[in-house]
Order: C-alpha cells, then structure tokens, then sequence
C-alpha cells in the first residue's frame, strides 16, 4: 500500500544520490575551486571564509520528498502580505525618487525612533536613537564590531555552541575565536572567568564576547537571569566588550522575558536587534545600540560597508511600526512557533531512542539534541538523508575543533504533522548510530 510515509521515503531513497552529491558540490565549491592564477591574488583573510554547514544542507533541504528540519527560516505566510503590496506602492507614491535615493549612513531618524520602541519592549527601555545604527541585519552588524574591534589574532570568546554565521564572520577577520563552554542556562560564569585567565596567562588579547543570550542558535536555550549581571561584570573586569545578539528575544513563547544584558549595562554592551524574525527578514534591516562613546567609530565602519541602509526598506518596516498592529504580529508569530516546538518536543519524547537527549527551549526556532560521547553527527547526516530528513550536524555551531555529537533541529518553518515525520524519520538513523 503506498501511504504517505511510504511515499515519502521511496521519495528519499531515489532522491539521496542527488541529494548526497548536492552536499559534495556545496563542499567542493567552498573548499577546492581548480587552482587560478588569481589565487596568488587572494588575501589571507579570503582563505578564512566558509561555506557554512547551514547553507551548504540548504539546497538538499529544497528537495522534494524531503522532511527538512535543518534551515530556521521565518515563517513568513501570517504577514498581511496583500497591505503591504499597497504600502510599499503607496510609499513610492507618497515619497517619489526620495524613496530610491541614498539616505543618512546611520538610518533615518524616524526608523531609529521606532527602533528604540521596539528595544523598549524586549527590556532597553533607555535607548537614544542618537546611539542606534541601523545595518543590513544583525549579521552585518556582527562584521561591523569585528571590522571595529578585532585585529587579526585578537581573541573574540563565543559561547558554545553559538551562531554558524557569527564565526563565519569573525573567522573572515582572522580573529581567534575561543569557545565558552555553557549548559542548559547559557554561559557558566565561572568557566567563562577561568577562560580569560587562561587565554589572558597565555599573552592573548580578548577583545569580544559574543552571545544570543534568548534562545540561542542553535540550542534554543535562553542564559538564566541569576547569571546575566555576572557575564557583564567578569567582562567588564577583563575589558572585554560584550555583543549581545537578540534577535529571538520577543518570540519568547509566553511569561516574562528577562532583562537583556544590555539593559543595566549601557557601557559595556553592544547590542545588536533584528526585524528578521518579528518581521521579514528578506527586508534585511537590523541595527546595534552602541555604547555612546563607540558610536562614531562603530557608525563610520557600518557606512564605509554600505554608504546607508536601504531607504525604501527603512520606509516600509517604519509605516509597518506605525501603521500595522506589529505587536500582534509578534503573538500571532509565537503562537505558531510554540504550536511548532510542542510538536517537534512531543515526537522527540515518542520516538527518541535512549541516550539522545534534547533542550526544551521557552521560545526561538532551535532545539538541539545530544547523542552519546563519541558519536560524530556528520556522516548522520547522509543516513538522515536517505531516512528522508535532514538537520544540521553540531560541529558546525562551534568554535572548537573537531567531530560532535550534537544537532540542530529547527522547527520554525515546518508545519507540526511533518515535524513528527522528520523525527520519525530521524530516530532509527540515531538508534543505529547508538547502537553501533
Ligand atoms: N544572529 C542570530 C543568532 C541568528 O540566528 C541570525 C539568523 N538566523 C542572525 C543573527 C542574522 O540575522 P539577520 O537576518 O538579522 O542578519
């Protein structure tokens, strides 16, 4: 008989060759274009760049048949998509040329106000737009505090595991990035304290901390409030700027979202917001409040990248701020994802084998599942797919070398029936591995 779970894995079993050889084309790609003699050309830094995992399982992810719990995309189809065809034309209708021209290098006056409301509700309730740049999303503003901050060598701590794309960009600027162990509450104080004295003992500059302190990428776990203040005073200690990167902050599911590290501590933390994931991310408008005495630095970088965010993007999310029920927007988006992360938590307690563990995250996109010691997930991976799943190994979500025994699993853009059947999928894939 050929039911639907039936189907969708013959899909797999004849889509996995193609399926496989698109990860190996990712691969060869990144790592081994046919010598040139522009390779002579190439900076040190060029070699430093990476295809990331995440987008190297993209094209796989596309494959029909496939259950694909590896991208966290927003999921974008609740957006009143219809109005804002009529506000974007209404904004060239009402600005003209203006709206296509170049603005401000820092963003426009209006969107920086706007900007400080949204902080306000994720807990900055202080912000000046004086000190806020808006950037081509968080990820630039990542570069920018690299570009800023770091030379080549300079030691940036991350906590582990941490953002693929974050230690791409930091990576791309020779820095040395240094992992911070965490558990399920984030960053452990005391380790982060004997890190620095080890890397400080060992003659390196630690210039950052980088964090996403709610619900992080990719363990979904949200860094305890008893131990927020803490990581900001060890830091402040040493000297070291803490970037805080929140942009899943105000998809906490429900209850009251703790204080960002920024808020009591306007000194000692750049702070970086996104309009990808409580808006559209296709739009790519984030920003960074910046310590007041390192805005003109840090505002000088951003526009050396990009001269000025985009005007008619700032125009469209600054009438949606003003014109559209954005905070209604936000619950519509947590319902959905909470629905999501039951779903996903729900086959993981069915069908799991013993030994694998996962976090149970109170918002965001992630959860992230641990195997037994030993265990390394990437070849899981091709196994997964020819299962019919796929998901993002755990290596790819650390600063410190070697294999892991970890994965992410994102359940923001797959609706809960297909999550079930992507664990469903996935878990005979681990049990052998366990096994083995
Ligand atoms: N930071 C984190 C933790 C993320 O997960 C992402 C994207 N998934 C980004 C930054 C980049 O977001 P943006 O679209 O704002 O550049």
């Amino acid at each position: 008989m050929n039911t639907p779970a039936a189907g969708a894995n013959a899909a797999a079993e004849t889509l996995s060759e193609e399926a496989v050889d698109a990860l190996g084309r990712a691969h060869a790609t990144a790592t081994a274009t046919p010598p040139h003699r522009h390779d002579a050309l190439l900076s040190e830094r060029a070699a430093n760049i990476k295809q990331s995992a995440v987008r190297d399982v993209f094209e796989i992810s596309m494959q029909p048949g496939l259950v694909s719990l590896a991208g966290g995309n927003p999921y974008l189809q609740s957006l009143p998509l219809e109005r804002l065809g009529a506000t974007a034309a209404a904004i060239i209708a009402e600005h003209g040329l203006e709206a296509l021209q170049y603005g401000g290098g820092q963003g426009t006056l209006e969107l920086r106000t706007q900007i400080c409301e949204v902080m306000a509700a994720e807990g900055i309730p202080d912000a000046d737009p004086e000190n806020v740049v808006i950037t081509a999303g968080s990820q630039s503003a990542q570069d920018v505090a690299a570009k800023v901050f770091c030379n080549p060598g300079d030691v940036i701590l991350l906590e582990d595991p941490t953002y693929v794309g974050a230690l791409n960009t930091f990576e791309a600027y020779e820095v040395d990035v240094q992992p911070v162990a965490g558990d399920g509450h984030g960053i452990i104080p005391s380790l982060l304290r004997e890190r620095i004295a080890a890397l400080q003992a060992a003659g390196k500059r630690i210039k950052l901390l980088y964090t996403i302190p709610n619900f992080n990428n990719p363990s979904g776990v949200m860094l305890a409030p008893e131990r927020r203040q803490e990581i900001v005073d060890i830091c402040r200690e040493a000297n070291i700027l803490v970037v805080e990167d929140n942009p899943y902050g105000l998809l906490k599911f429900d209850g009251v979202l703790p204080a960002p590290l920024r808020a009591a501590n306007p000194e000692d933390v750049l702070y970086l917001g996104s309009f990808s994931k409580i808006f559209a991310p296709g739009l790519r408008i984030g920003w960074a409040l910046v310590p007041a005495h390192l805005k003109q630095r840090y505002y000088l970088a951003s526009e050396a990248v990009t001269l000025c965010p985009p005007t008619f993007n700032q125009m469209l999310v600054s009438d949606y701020l003003r014109n559209y029920d954005w905070m209604g927007q936000i619950s519509t988006y947590r319902k959905l994802y909470e629905e999501r992360c039951t779903a996903l938590l729900a086959a993981l307690d069915e069908f799991m084998p013993d030994g694998v563990t996962w976090t149970r995250p109170e918002g965001g996109f992630f959860v992230w599942l641990t195997l037994p010691e030993g265990i390394d997930t990437y070849p899981l991976l091709y196994k997964g797919i020819d299962a019919g799943v796929v998901f993002v190994p755990g290596a790819a979500f650390s600063a410190a070398e070697g294999p892991s025994n970890k994965l992410r699993l994102a359940f923001s853009a797959v609706p809960p029936e297909s999550l079930r059947e992507g664990v469903r999928r996935l878990a005979p894939v681990l049990a052998e591995a366990i096994a083995a």
